[in-house]
């Protein structure tokens, strides 16, 4: 009889862990110390010729606990929790986003080496690589979903680079417009700058659907990338963030991480795990209060250009055609547009009660921003206007509230709103 395989959402309260280990305790305590004491010499002297790279790990063999900016418990099992979703081989977790966007990158990357990269790309992303990844001789290259493969090889070819690419580096769907790309077709385009002795290497940005609605290692990803901070912790308590991929290249970003330091702490390891038991229920339900809310944005006469995954169709071709290839919901991010200027925009952003007019996303409460003048500020002004990142432009993060009281919110406040409703025809 073949063994029942339980889905994710059910072993997220006891995966990795035996309450044996901690005298029965149903949870998984914080082991809060900075290191572990070896049971003899001899096995501290295997645990480092392991850690060290000296030999490989044997069958059987367990690798034990050394020291907490190599390992802990906190972190081991919140990783091998992380994998389900994913079905990854494996986890790094890092102490933000950033910091597990930065030390993939700089891992994979030497100097002299081209990165592709889709735009917009998270701010912080985008930063670190036009500003410090071209200090050590990284050459960078950004893409749009608009442009053709061919029209992208030439590109590389027409700078002499075509045997110098080696990632490239995907957020999808895109932030604040919900711009999806497709995984595979940008595998196909690694594979095409790929040659015998090195594999181009995808990453995917899978902060805005994942780990539950996108899942870009089953189409040709060779690594996930999360910033924890937002539907994995979920609450807005806690910064952190994930690199997930197979054993070679978790290896890999693990060794960095060791040097830089920049693991999650215990703390933070316990915390990620307490989120994950309600990842799915979460997210879910962010996601049906999105449909409603967006419905009802979509008929409100102050309101236009609703940018929601649930709104694609077969008229919008390509999109529409990824959307149903590697999304499995149209997750819980709207944006739209509210009248015509920045004023209209601040002054419903100003009269909501219950949605927050904070920056972030994905956690319990509903987050509401101005992207051209919050998160997306640092955007030259002519890429505001080829990205959509217009002045009236609002983005909505979805919470788990009721979704009346947010359609109350939000009504009462475009009441209030001097918006005439001819401007927005
Ligand atoms: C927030 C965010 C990041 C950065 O994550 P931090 O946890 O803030 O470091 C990276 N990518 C996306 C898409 C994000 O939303």
């Amino acid at each position: 009889m073949s063994e029942h395989k339980y889905h994710p959402e059910s072993k997220m309260m006891s995966h990795g862990y035996n309450p044996e280990w901690s005298e029965g305790a149903i949870k998984c305590p914080i082991f809060q110390t900075s290191t572990f004491v070896f049971p003899n010499a001899e096995a501290g002297k295997a645990f480092f010729e392991v850690a060290a790279g000296l030999r490989e790990k044997g069958q059987q063999e367990k690798v034990g606990l050394i020291y907490s900016r190599l390992n802990n418990p906190d972190l081991e099992i919140l990783e091998d929790r992380l994998c389900l979703w994913d079905e990854a081989e494996a986890c790094a977790v890092f102490e933000s986003g950033m910091s597990a966007i930065s030390t993939a990158l700089m891992e994979f990357l030497s100097p002299g080496d081209l990165l592709l990269f889709s735009g917009p790309v998270y701010g912080g992303t985008d930063h670190f690589i036009r500003h410090f990844l071209t200090r050590f001789g990284i050459q960078t290259m950004e893409f749009h979903a608009d442009e053709s493969m061919e029209d992208l090889i030439l590109r590389v070819r027409e700078k002499g680079l075509e045997d110098r690419v080696r990632m490239i580096f995907l957020e999808t769907p895109a932030n604040p417009t919900n711009c999806l790309y497709d995984i595979s077709l940008y595998r196909k385009l690694a594979d095409h700058f790929s040659t015998a002795d090195h594999r181009v290497l995808v990453g995917v940005d899978n902060t805005y659907l994942g780990p539950v609605f996108q899942h870009p290692l089953k189409h040709g990803a060779d690594l996930v990338l999360y910033s924890a901070t937002k539907y994995i912790g979920g609450h807005s308590d806690v910064i952190a963030g994930a690199c997930l991929g197979s054993k070679a290249l978790i290896q890999r970003v693990k060794g960095l991480r060791t040097y830089f330091g920049n693991m999650a702490g215990p703390w933070t390891g316990w915390l990620l795990m307490r989120s994950l038991e309600t990842l799915k229920i979460r997210m879910e339900r962010q996601a049906s209060n999105a449909g409603v809310l967006a419905d009802y944005l979509i008929q409100h006469p102050k309101i236009h250009d609703v940018h929601y995954l649930g709104y694609l169709t077969e008229a919008d071709g390509a999109q529409y055609e990824i959307f149903k290839k590697q999304c499995l919901s149209p997750g819980a991010m709207i944006s739209f547009e509210v009248g015509q200027t920045e004023e209209e925009a601040f002054a419903f952003l100003n009269q909501l009660k219950l949605i927050k007019l904070a920056v972030s996303l994905g956690s319990t409460e509903s987050l509401i921003q101005h992207p051209a003048s919050m998160t997306h500020a640092g955007v030259a002004p002519e890429d505001k206007i080829m990205l959509g990142i217009k002045d009236n432009l609002i983005r909505l993060s979805v919470g788990v509230e009721h979704p009346d009281d947010l359609i109350y919110d939000v009504k009462q406040a475009l009441e209030k709103v001097p918006i005439s409703e001819a401007l927005t025809i």
